[in-house]
């Protein structure tokens, strides 16, 4: 199948193109319908299975018809893990002047702060950082209620590094209304768990 069969618009096509990426890998393939047709997917995939712009490209096509609010928070568990997935979301989302946001520590609080404040439309963090923000925000600040996906990376090693306290805060101030897209590198119970109910989640990868 080419992009354009997996449903992505003609201005994702060409980003791609211009990258000189022409056809979907196998997470591709399979995640792309899913998250456009409004489902929460588990993908098992490693780093270089193209699962960023698995999750980035239906992210973006949903951001461009209704790009209202932060739209998205993307969890990862490294520093540099959030750098990389922002580059991809930029390169991806130069047409429609895509607004991300990395928080992530090690960094001023304050800059970050304000960043925040600026509504961006996808947000790209790692758990404690984002935490901290939404313990200090108060009223003012950012609001995560209209948030419609939440993509958890690495979702294993979000799981492992206990991130555990961080990761329910977050999901505390999500709306429960949501898209939930994970990608790991290895499936187990907890990470079923962290996804949620089973019944409506389809499972392309899992074990
Ligand atoms: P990731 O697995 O997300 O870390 O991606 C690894 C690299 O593969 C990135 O540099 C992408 O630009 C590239 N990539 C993503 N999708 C494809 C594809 N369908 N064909 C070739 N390269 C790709």
């Amino acid at each position: 199948l080419s992009f354009s069969q997996l449903g992505l618009a003609t201005w994702l096509v060409n980003a791609l193109k211009a990258m000189s990426i022409t056809s979907p890998s196998e997470i591709q393939n399979k995640c792309i319908p899913q998250i456009l047709a409004g489902k929460d997917v588990i993908g098992g995939a490693k780093t270089g299975s193209g699962k960023t712009a698995a999750f980035a490209l239906p992210i973006l096509q949903k951001l461009s018809e209704d790009p209202y609010g932060v739209f998205a928070v993307v969890l990862t568990p490294t520093r540099e893990l959030a750098y990389q997935i922002a580059e991809q979301f930029n390169v991806l989302g130069k047409t429609i002047n895509l607004k991300d946001v990395v928080i992530v520590g090690g960094m001023d609080m304050m800059p970050q702060a304000i960043a925040l404040s600026k509504r961006p439309h996808i947000i790209i963090a790692t758990p404690g950082r984002l935490r901290d923000h939404i313990n200090s925000s108060g009223a003012s600040g950012m609001n995560l209620s209209k948030v419609k996906f939440l993509v958890l990376d690495e979702a294993d090693r979000l799981l492992s590094e206990t991130f555990a306290d961080d990761l329910g805060g977050i999901f505390s101030v999500l709306p429960e209304k949501r898209q939930t897209l994970l990608f790991t590198a290895t499936m187990t119970d907890s990470i079923l768990e962290l996804a949620g109910p089973k019944d409506d989640k389809p499972v392309p990868g899992a074990k």
